[in-house]
């Protein structure tokens, strides 16, 4: 019998660029906020960070090169495509996608519903550009690739892997505008952790993703706007957006979900008018109670349960492109995801 043991062939890991700080540039190394963000093209990045050769043989495509903030839903459409396409292939084991921080948990939360693929989807991004003094970057991207070869990272959904931290694209959202520990996962915390090479998860996500999911991207998108309620709103944008044929409203609302009596109105018409409405809050953490601070029984909307009003507006596009309009079976969706 032959005993010896064969070299350990590293993963491969496909890693595609959107843009973000991570590939931002400044005049000077001092400039962490002005700067164009996007412009550093994926071999650079990757240059940057030589000890990726010892973790993974990476397969590099520029899927786009912009700010995040100007994320478009083409985008969304494309970059889930080519994820599915490439999780589908023998020879890649996982992916990384590097992103700006500003939209990360809305096309994480998009890629944990609409990947089907229980291998590694981890994304990162990174906080000052790759020009400045301690840039961020090199090390996010190590570690993403890091967990990406991970095989405890598997069959975990979407991952964001950011400042040595692992979560859930499901719960993350970012938290500061300038800080590097940027990203929590209010309430319920990280995932694990990501240091050294060394990947510990310390909890895994109970909600269905991925494989699990009954949501395929879409080719039209529906149009879901959000609004907030503000001391002083007026139902003006509510109105305004049933006219233009908004199919859905996400309502960033006060507290618990609540809504000024002055737009509750408009959105009572609007849910009459065929626009699914759902309130979620402006707050940042907790949960929105079905219910609670307003009656969706009463007014046919919906609650967003713990998800922000960006991660709502995400799935309320993909219910209402799934052809799912009706509030009790956008309830159901709302409280299984
Ligand atoms: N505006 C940048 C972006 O989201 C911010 C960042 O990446 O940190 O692309």
């Amino acid at each position: 019998m032959n005993t010896q043991t064969l070299p350990r062939i590293p993963p491969r890991i496909a890693v595609l660029a959107t843009g973000g700080t991570i590939a931002g540039q400044a005049g000077d190394a001092a400039s962490t906020a002005g700067y164009k963000a996007g412009v550093v093209g994926v071999d650079k990045l990757l240059d940057a960070v030589p000890a990726l050769a010892s973790v993974a043989r990476i397969h590099a495509e520029q899927i786009a090169g912009i700010d995040s903030k100007d994320m478009s839903l083409a985008l969304w459409t494309t970059l889930a495509a080519r994820i599915n396409e490439l999780a589908a292939q023998d020879d890649i084991d996982g992916i990384v996608i590097t992103h700006g921080t500003d939209t990360l948990e809305e096309t994480a939360y998009l890629l944990h519903l609409t990947v089907k693929t229980t291998k590694p989807v981890v994304l990162t991004a990174a906080m000052r550009p790759s020009t400045a003094l301690s840039a961020d970057g090199p090390l996010n991207l190590l570690n993403a690739v890091t967990v990406a070869a991970s095989k405890h990272a598997a069959g975990q959904g979407v991952l964001v892997a950011f400042n040595n931290q692992i979560h859930s694209a499901r719960d993350v959202t970012k938290t500061s505008t300038y800080a590097v520990d940027a990203f929590r996962s209010p309430e319920t915390g990280v995932l694990g952790f990501v240091q050294d090479g060394r990947v510990e998860f310390q909890r895994t996500v109970t909600k269905p993703h991925t494989t699990a999911s009954e949501f395929a991207v879409a080719e039209n998108w529906p149009m879901v706007e959000i609004i907030a309620s503000y001391a002083g709103v007026s139902g003006v944008a509510v109105d305004a957006l049933v006219a233009a044929g908004v199919k859905g409203i996400v309502v960033a609302g006060t507290g618990n979900g609540s809504m000024h009596e002055s737009i509750t109105e408009a959105l009572s018409d609007a849910v009459k008018a065929g626009v699914a409405v759902v309130r979620a809050s402006r707050v940042g953490s907790g949960h929105v109670m079905r219910n609670g601070a307003a009656s969706d029984d009463a007014l046919g909307t919906v609650s967003a349960g713990t998800l922000n009003p960006y991660k709502a507006r995400v799935l309320l596009m993909l219910a209402l492109s799934a052809g799912v309009k009706d509030a009790a079976a956008l309830q159901r969706l709302f409280d299984t995801y």
